[in-house]
Formats: C-alpha cells, structure tokens, sequence
C-alpha cells in the first residue's frame, strides 16, 4: 500500500465507525433503548406495593393522590411526558406506566 492510501483509508474507516455508532449513542443518550428493554413494574413487587403504585389513577382514592398527577409528570419519570411507559429513578429495571402513580409521586419541575 502507498503512502498517500494510508490518510485515506484512515478516513474511511472512521466514517464507517461513525456511522455505525451514531445510532446507538443517540439512542442511549435519549434513553430510547434501555427503556423499550425494561419489563413493566410488577403491581406485586414489594417497593411498588410500599408505594401504592398503580398503573392508571382513574378511580384512585389514595389519600396522597392529587388530581392530575401522574407518572409522567413526575420528577422521577425518565421519559418524555407522552410517553406511555418509560422508567423510573426509584424503580430502576423497569418501566412504570405514564398514566400510573405512586406516593413518591413529586412534581416534574418545570
Ligand atoms: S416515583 Fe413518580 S414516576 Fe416513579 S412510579 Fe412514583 S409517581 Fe411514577
């Protein structure tokens, strides 16, 4: 090989990585990946059932629950406020439902 191949070659190679790890840094940077992996938080795990979590708050009558508030505007949530599941700082592993609750539940700021 040439001298003058090598810069090229070099430059090659580096937009095929590029290319190839573009795709997967946005979608670990927005979360997008890990969140679509996550399970459903189990209504039976332990720290959900401390939490009185609930996956929809129609007909919610805890005496913590707020009109309005909701898994999605809450601090804690990790996706976007239209997403329908997405995950939780205080349940990590798995995703809680946008429209769920729990008494953890603390305003998006915002
Ligand atoms: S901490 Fe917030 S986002 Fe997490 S389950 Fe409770 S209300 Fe939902």
């Amino acid at each position: 090989m040439n001298e003058t191949s090598h810069p090229r070659r070099r430059f090659l190679i580096n937009a095929v990585l590029a290319s190839a790890a573009l795709p997967l840094a946005v979608r670990a940077l927005s979360g997008e990946a890990r969140a679509a992996d996550l399970p459903k938080l189990p209504l039976d795990n332990a720290q959900a059932k401390a939490l009185n979590y609930v996956e929809t708050t129609e007909g919610l009558t805890h005496a913590s629950y707020k009109a309005g508030s909701l898994c999605s505007n809450c601090q804690f949530y990790q996706g976007a406020a239209t997403d329908e599941w997405a995950g939780c700082t205080l349940f990590p592993g798995y995703n809680v439902a946008g429209k769920g609750w729990c008494s953890a539940w603390a305003k998006k700021a915002g």
